[in-house]
């Protein structure tokens, strides 16, 4: 089996061009072979036309009788054949004396290979023969066609039906002809492997030309490294099918791009967040086995080192929720929930949080009904609102609207905080994002909230959008299908 894209290309191209110059010779020879032998067949009617005609004189009025001598009879056995009347020894004379006559060799003047012929009787006598005419009376032509064709290996010959039933056989060796068409099947043969071999190394240099494009973009693929994504495939001077494929190439190659550089940095995020909280247990905890401490400080080295582990342990949780909806394992209920029950639990567990910032949370709106895990729907509410309470300021509002819109069950959550520079806006939802990083961090925020809340609702089948105006607030707003849509696309538990 052939692997390499040229070496195909050549066995397609040499099985196409076996067949057409064979096919072709075929019929070649075959034209060839059939236009000879149907001259020399013409030529041989032509003979036995003209001895046929030379004989017609003589036919008279003994038509009715065949040529022949007349049986022995009774006294006359052994003494040979009785003598014939005149008008059949004119016949017999005329016959003897029969040969093709100067009018065919006029007709025919290059003819090298004389015919043969031979004459019978109706009786089967043969009457005349002359050269490797055959001693058995051939088969009698019908009347209609009043003429064959015979061929033996090596000789044609034709029958013709003459006067008074007369049979005429002329015929020739075709050995010269049969010679000449083996010599015309040979050269048809060397020409044809002459034009093969053309062929084959022409369609090896196009084939070479073809490809290089493909060399070239294999070149191309092959520098693109860890280290160095700028290559990209030559699309301008690519012919049109494999520019389209260089196109497709460049744009998987962009987001392989962007997807490692997110992965790098994704990585190094995750590993610098999990690096501050275990920095502060090492040292609280070498200071503490390295000096006498009282009690109230041990207590108070324990606590930064439970809140320290808190940190991580929301941090790593975060990573594997992402990492579940990254590979479209996180598992849902399908239970029956209303976002209005959804916003309001939330609202609960953050009252304290809303008052330590002096912001008011409200909630309004009618029952929004939908199918879907209770658990991470209010996981995503208290992302949202604790976000909506932590960047708001003192003495501002939240308020979490909930109702149906287009079969969709919607929870917004709008406040009256800083809000998001447009410029941020496109990347709130991206792992470790943070608008303001102090800020961010002041509050414990790790960068994760919003992009497991929007993988937490996508997974239900709905979306999360944000507007915002920088110093005057932001809306988020969750739609995830309806109760009476059914339950969300992948559920899995
Ligand atoms: P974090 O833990 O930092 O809050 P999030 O994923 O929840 O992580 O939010 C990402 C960033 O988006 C935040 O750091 C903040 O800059 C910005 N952000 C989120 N919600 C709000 C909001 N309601 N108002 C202003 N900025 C917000």
């Amino acid at each position: 089996m052939v692997k390499s894209l040229r070496g195909r290309w050549l066995a397609w191209l040499a099985a196409l061009l076996a067949a057409v110059l064979g096919g072709f010779g075929l019929a070649l020879y075959a034209e060839s072979r059939k236009a000879r032998f149907d001259e020399v067949d013409a030529e041989l009617l032509a003979a036995a036309r003209v001895l046929e005609g030379s004989m017609r004189p003589f036919s008279g009025p003994a038509s009715d009788r065949p040529l022949s001598p007349p049986p022995f009879k009774g006294k006359d056995k052994g003494k040979g054949p009785p003598p014939l009347p005149p008008q059949e020894l004119d016949r017999e004379r005329m016959i003897r004396g029969l040969g093709l006559p100067r009018a065919f060799r006029d007709r025919y003047p290059d003819i090298e290979v004389p015919p043969y012929f031979a004459v019978w009787n109706a009786d089967g006598h043969r009457l005349k023969a002359m050269g490797d005419a055959p001693d058995e009376r051939p088969e009698e032509p019908n009347i209609e066609d009043t003429y064959y064709h015979y061929h033996r290996p090596g000789r044609h010959e034709v029958v013709v039906l003459g006067p008074n039933r007369a049979i005429i056989l002329v015929g020739r060796s075709v050995e010269r002809e049969l010679a000449q068409l083996h010599s015309l099947a040979w050269r048809i043969t060397l020409t044809g492997l002459a034009i093969f071999g053309v062929g084959l190394l022409g369609g090896w240099w196009v084939a070479g030309r073809a490809i290089r494009p493909i060399a070239a973009m294999n070149e191309t693929a092959a520098g693109i490294t860890a280290d160095n994504w700028s290559r990209r495939m030559e699309v301008a001077g690519a012919p049109t099918e494999l520019a389209g494929l260089a196109g497709a190439v460049n744009t998987m190659l962009d987001r392989l791009e962007a997807g490692f550089v997110q992965q790098v940095r994704f990585t190094a995020d995750a590993s610098h967040e999990l690096r501050t909280p275990l920095a502060v247990m090492m040292s609280h905890l070498e200071l503490a086995r390295t000096q006498p401490r009282s009690a109230e400080e041990y207590q108070q080295t324990l606590a930064t080192c439970e809140r320290a582990a808190r940190r991580m342990k929301s941090l790593t949780d975060g990573l594997l929720t992402l990492a579940r909806v990254d590979s479209g394992k996180l598992e849902l209920a399908a239970e029956s929930v209303d976002l209005h029950d959804v916003a309001e639990e939330a609202i609960a567990l953050l009252t304290r949080l809303a008052e330590d910032h002096r912001v008011t949370v409200t909630l309004a709106g009618d029952a929004a009904p939908a199918q879907g895990d209770a658990d991470r729907l209010t996981q995503v509410a208290v992302n949202l609102i604790s976000n909506a309470i932590h960047y708001n300021r003192p003495g501002g509002t939240v308020t979490v609207t909930t109702g149906m819109a287009d079969n969709s069950a919607v929870m917004t959550i709008t406040d009256t905080g800083v809000g998001i520079a447009a410029e941020s806006l496109p990347h709130v939802f991206e792992r470790f994002f943070r608008a303001d990083a102090s800020r961010a961090r002041d509050r414990g925020g790790n960068g994760l909230g919003l992009a497991i809340s929007r993988g937490i609702v996508e997974a239900h089948g709905g979306n999360i959008e944000v507007r915002s105006t920088l110093g005057a607030g932001s809306t988020f707003t969750v739609s995830v299908p309806g109760a009476r849509d059914g339950g969300p696309p992948n559920d899995e538990s």
